[in-house]
């Protein structure tokens, strides 16, 4: 199959790419971005009419897309509770103490405070992970300097900043926000996040080049996108 491109439609962008294939498959994935597989000899407005047939369907399936992510449920404080640190379950054990501290040991989370309602055990939970965050994060940011300085690409800053609905992001002048819970999932993914935003360093939008580019700086992305978006963080 050829290299993704993008192409604008009555349903917003699209990903699009060519194979031997006889007709146009459409689909929707679960962040609601819409790919789409054409045969090699269709027209871009072609495609564009075939997509607009089918935008009542494209926008059923968002929706339902929308309404599982909403129907997540929310995370809990108590003692038992399951949290993800790097991909991995984790079990809350809360105890009082006068000395407030969180610490990870086997496959517990150890929360001792003087104060064990779930607003303080979510804060200092928060906190943890916002920390732990900063240092992973950019220990493997750090690891792209060489590559940017190769390509004459600013430095790469980091940025914990909580989004709702996004990973990340990249500005030209080399900030890369990262979302702290992004340190709930497996190290691959994290990964796969901090390249795809690097990458935008050097292309902003997601065209050709841009995914020409991830391809060859992280040859598996498709499938850990695929992974962050349907496993449950
Ligand atoms: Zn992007």
């Amino acid at each position: 199959m050829s290299e993704a491109v993008t192409i604008d439609t009555s349903v917003g962008l699209c990903l699009l790419r060519r194979s031997s294939r006889r007709t146009l498959a459409i689909s929707v994935l679960p962040d609601g971005e819409v790919e789409l597989v054409a045969p090699e000899d269709s027209t871009l407005s072609d495609i564009a009419a075939k997509v607009k047939l089918r935008s009542k369907w494209v926008r059923k399936q968002r929706w339902e897309f929308s309404n599982m992510n909403s129907s997540r449920p929310p995370l809990k404080y108590h003692s038992g509770a399951t949290h993800r640190y790097l991909g991995r379950q984790y079990r809350l054990k809360i105890q009082k103490g006068n000395i407030p501290e969180v610490k990870l040991k086997g496959s517990f989370f150890h929360i001792t405070t003087p104060d064990k309602s779930s607003n303080e055990v979510q804060r200092m939970l928060a906190h943890w992970m916002r920390q732990h965050a900063k240092k992973q994060f950019s220990k493997r940011l750090s690891q792209w300097e060489p590559w940017c300085a190769h390509r004459s690409l600013r430095k790469p800053i980091l940025h914990i900043r909580s989004m709702s609905k996004r990973w990340g992001s990249a500005h030209q002048d080399g900030r890369i926000f990262l979302n702290p819970d992004l340190i709930r999932t497996p190290s691959v993914c994290i990964d796969y996040v901090i390249a795809h935003e690097v990458c935008h360093l050097q292309h902003p939008n997601h065209d050709k080049s841009f995914y020409q580019l991830l391809s060859e700086v992280y040859p598996n992305w498709k499938a850990i996108k695929l992974r962050l978006e349907q496993a449950d963080f």
